[in-house]
């Protein structure tokens, strides 16, 4: 197993650079404070497995609000996305269990750090439509046997158990399957694999599983966009420093009045990006039982992961050549970025939430 490396080692970050819980209190409760300082002095090394470990032993991965998500995300984003990843497929694997009440146990360990879980959803004939699975439940003795292929699975090749999304009978249900067999898929700055079930033993949580998912989905998508804000926030701090120091034409590039206006449009795409995720967060947070929050998520996720990439590609621009190179930071944050604009609701399928919620259906 080749291990992803740590693509954005970086020492502390720029000195004062500011917490959203100073920058926007309105926003958080007290707790959230003391979270994020936590989170801003994390620091993981290694595999996920060591990641996951490591968030546990901090006390980051217990269970809290998506405002607790947002100001982990945007912090471990901002150093190494790894970090994000281990912290937060532990939370969609342990999402859909905690709303079932199933398998305390897995959930405690998972959430010590003890043991990683992922989430399987997508197949290869069913991405953004769910509803295609094509992995079948049959029941076996007690319990259940699954047959199929799930892919492009966060954490996949680290993982001790599953959370699957299977056919049985006439609805997808929900299923828990320890130590999956995986297979290993190549996408940069991430871990990722498929699952590949061939009558394995499986655990059913429940027997209408899409709405688990969807929940679990609807709880984790705001905090994508606080993940953006980080990489993006990450762009602008490298972006600051690097202009500051490169001169050219006699003076540092800070000094070119099209530079300037570059990084205050960065800027503005930012403060924009960061407080339509704090909405997202927020209205989460403040809905009551049972109610929706698809559209807000949905303008939260796209303003914030769009803007990101926006941002990111003005940093590689000004950063010139050492901008493409394999090493520099804002190469690896173009890369990083693109998926969030794909994965928990592509742009194109949320814009269809959007106006199905301007417009009606039809
Ligand atoms: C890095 C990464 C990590 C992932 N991690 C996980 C994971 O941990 N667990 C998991 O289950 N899945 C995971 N996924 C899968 C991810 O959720 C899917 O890639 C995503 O749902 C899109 O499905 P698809 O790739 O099959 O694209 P498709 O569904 O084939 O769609 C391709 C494109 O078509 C367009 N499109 C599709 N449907 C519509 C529509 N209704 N309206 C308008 N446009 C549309 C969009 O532009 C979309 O991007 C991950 C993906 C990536 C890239």
């Amino acid at each position: 197993m080749r291990w992803p490396r740590s693509w954005i080692a970086s020492p502390r970050p720029t000195p004062g650079r500011p917490l959203l819980t100073a920058t926007y209190p309105y926003v958080f409760d007290p707790e959230h404070a003391p979270l994020e300082a936590r989170a801003a002095a994390f620091a993981g090394t290694g595999t996920i497995r060591d990641r996951v470990a490591a968030l546990g032993a901090a006390g980051l991965l217990a269970r809290r609000d998506t405002r607790s998500l947002a100001v982990v995300r945007r912090q471990l984003a901002w150093r190494d996305p790894l970090d994000d990843l281990a912290f937060v497929i532990q939370e969609l694997g342990c999402t859909p269990l905690e709303r079932a009440n199933a398998l305390p146990e897995v959930v405690a360990s998972a959430r010590s750090g003890a043991r990683v879980l992922v989430f399987g959803l997508t197949e290869p004939n069913a991405g953004s439509d769910v509803r295609g699975i094509e992995t079948r439940a049959v029941p076996h003795g007690g319990g259940y046997r699954l047959t199929g292929t799930k892919h492009f699975i966060s954490n996949a090749p680290d993982c001790d158990g599953a959370v699957v999304f299977a056919r049985l009978g006439e609805h997808v249900g929900c299923f828990f399957v320890e130590q999956p067999p995986t297979s290993a898929q190549n996408v940069a700055a991430h871990s990722i694999g498929r699952l590949e079930l061939d009558d394995t033993p499986a655990v059913l949580v429940a027997e209408r599983g899409l709405s688990l998912a969807f929940a679990t989905l609807e709880r984790c998508r705001p905090s994508v966009a606080a993940a953006a804000v980080g990489l993006a926030t990450r762009a602008l701090d490298e972006t600051r420093t690097y202009v500051q120091t490169r001169r050219q034409f006699g003076a540092p590039l800070a000094a070119l009045p099209v530079v300037r206006h570059r990084v205050a449009e960065m800027a503005v795409e930012l403060e924009s990006a960061t407080l339509a995720m704090l909405h997202a967060c927020w209205k989460r947070d403040a809905a009551a039982p049972g109610e929706r929050t698809g559209y807000t998520s949905a303008v939260g996720k796209i303003v914030a992961t769009e803007a990101a990439q926006r941002i990111i590609d003005t940093a590689v621009q000004l950063h010139g050549g050492v901008g493409v190179e394999e090493s520099s930071v804002v190469q690896q944050l173009y890369r990083a970025v693109r998926p969030l604009r794909i994965y928990e609701g592509a742009t194109d399928v949320l814009y269809t939430v959007i106006a199905d919620h301007v417009l009606g259906t039809v």
